[in-house]
């Protein structure tokens, strides 16, 4: 096996000579793509020295020299989105367009720290006392870390890593094992937009190396995106060792269609909401709870014959409108909770599993799968399936539908279809999530907006990208100052007040 997916460290490629090899594979054939290095503790530990040296020197540069390597990674984003959407289509599997998308809205965040100068001016407050001006700054931490999912392998560590190095930070990224060949494309490319060598680091890994990012002292702050339990551990081990941690989890995001709604637009919302990606999306659709039996029969009639028509196929074919799962494993577990499903009582209507993609016999294909009649206590309710599967809840009224969605532990997205604009601001100001959609079924915030659920689907008080990645990865400054004037006070006893 030639191809070894290995680190980003100071600048070059690197392949450490020893370290476990797991295999990547390519989902659509199944075959074995390459193998991902795993980095030890101790290239961890090494690996933050560089980052610390060149923190050093990248935190005192002009905030404007920052954005201007952002303005040029930009621009080397847009005219590589080809070759990095192919990229991550072999490893992660999903169509070609689809991975396009991907790229297009990692831009959108790149975009925003273009315009750092302006983000990191800090407020002054002049006279604040007589002859004593007061001012905030935003300065960077140091080094900082991202631990990242197999779903977005480049969007979302492109969530993290522009904001944070334009903050003036180093960063250094552990990718997904199972997708991790595309980092290397964007270091090459922070490279050729002139960032200095040790600012951006890859550090490929597990476990292992997780760990030590969680333990080393020298690494102030940590974003994670991925699962609850992982979130919810990276959260407790982080903190606990004194650092700032943002980590985002999973997720089951409903979808509440009222009787009012436009139904063309709500079946084709749940569609693509549903079935893109194959489901493998934190803002995914899982849920659809129709409101009132007239609507849930007409929802049904609707969808049955569109999931069993859904074209899936590999990254090349341009009429899929989905692919593979990323693993095997992915694939019989998404199997099992259908069978789950069917064993507790849930309608199954359309079953995916039985899809054969020709020529592609051994991919990881499982075609869209649609159940009615759920109730919240089966597993197929409460798991996060992660999979081309959509759950369907009816409900009486809407009421009903809001206490479904609030008492759900996740709280990552949630929809509504509706005319009434009654309902949709009470939903708004009602729901217990964290991004709300009105007649839009993925509502991930533009990137000057931040992105954050509520309740599991978010551990830490800081929401990914937008405004609020910027006071993740600075910390305030304040300064009190006062110059010699002439005018003598004497000393002060007192605790220092305005009068
Ligand atoms: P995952 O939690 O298995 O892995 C995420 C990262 O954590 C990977 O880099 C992995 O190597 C590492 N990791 C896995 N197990 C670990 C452990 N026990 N200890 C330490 N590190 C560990 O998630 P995944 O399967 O790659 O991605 C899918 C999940 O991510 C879904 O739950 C999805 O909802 C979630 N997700 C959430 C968002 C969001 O914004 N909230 C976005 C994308 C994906």
């Amino acid at each position: 096996m030639s191809n070894i997916i290995g680190n980003y460290v100071g600048g070059s490629r690197v392949n450490p000579a020893d370290g476990t090899l797991q295999d990547v594979f390519n989902p659509s054939t199944g075959e074995v793509s390459g193998q991902v290095r795993l980095s030890k503790a101790t290239d961890l530990d090494d690996t933050v020295k560089v980052a610390s040296a060149a923190a050093l020197e990248w935190g005192a540069t002009p905030a404007l020299k920052r954005a201007q390597v952002m303005f040029r990674f930009k621009r080397l984003l847009e005219e590589n989105a080809d070759k990095i959407a192919t990229t991550i289509s072999s490893e992660h599997g999903k169509t070609h367009e689809d991975a396009l998308g991907e790229v297009s809205r990692g831009i959108e965040t790149v975009e925003f720290a273009c315009g750092i100068p302006h983000l990191l001016k800090g407020t002054f407050s002049e006279q604040a006392a007589t002859s004593i001006d007061v001012y905030s700054v935003p300065q960077a931490l140091g080094v900082v870390a991202g631990i990242t999912p197999f779903n977005f392998p480049a969007m979302v560590p492109i969530w993290m890593f522009p904001n944070a190095i334009a903050c003036g930070n180093a960063f250094i990224l552990k990718p997904s094992e199972r997708d991790p060949s595309v980092t290397l494309i964007l270091a090459d490319l922070l490279k050729q937009a002139g960032l200095p060598d040790g600012v951006f680091n890859v550090m490929q890994g597990d476990k292992v190396v997780v760990d030590a990012i969680l333990d080393n002292p020298d690494i102030s702050a940590v974003s994670f995106v991925g699962s609850t339990p992982v979130a919810k551990y990276i959260y407790t081990r982080g903190t606990s060792n004194g650092k700032r941690v943002q980590a985002l989890g999973g997720a089951k995001n409903h979808m509440i269609i009222m009787p009012d709604a436009d139904m063309d637009q709500a079946v084709d919302a749940l569609m693509g909401a549903g079935y893109g990606s194959a489901g493998e999306r934190c803002m995914a659709v899982s849920v659809p709870v129709p409101v009132g039996d007239k609507v849930a029969d007409e929802l049904m009639e609707r969808m049955v014959p569109l999931v069993e028509k859904l074209p899936v196929g590999p990254p090349e074919d341009t009429n899929a409108a989905m692919g593979p799962v990323i693993t095997k494993q992915s694939l019989e577990r998404i199997s099992s909770l259908l069978q789950s499903g069917v064993d507790q009582g849930a309608k199954l209507l359309v079953d995916g599993r039985s899809l054969k993609v020709p020529g592609h016999e051994n991919g990881f294909f499982i075609g869209g799968s649609l159940f009615d009649q759920v109730t919240p206590e089966m597993d197929i309710y409460k798991e996060e399936i992660f999979g081309p599967v959509l759950s369907t809840v009816r409900t009486e009224n809407y009421e009903e539908a809001i206490k479904l969605v609030n008492e759900n532990p996740y709280g990552n997205g949630v929809a509504i279809f509706t005319r009434d604009g009654d309902a949709a601001r009470d939903c708004v100001n009602r729901i217990q999530v964290g991004m709300v959609g009105i007649n839009v079924p993925i509502p991930v915030p533009v990137g000057y907006h931040s992105f954050g659920g509520w309740k599991q689907s978010l551990y830490g008080s800081h929401h990914i990208y937008g405004p609020d990645t910027i006071h993740f990865y600075t910390r305030l400054k304040a300064i009190t100052s006062r110059w010699p004037t002439g005018i003598k006070s004497g000393a002060q006893f007192n605790f220092p007040t305005m009068s």
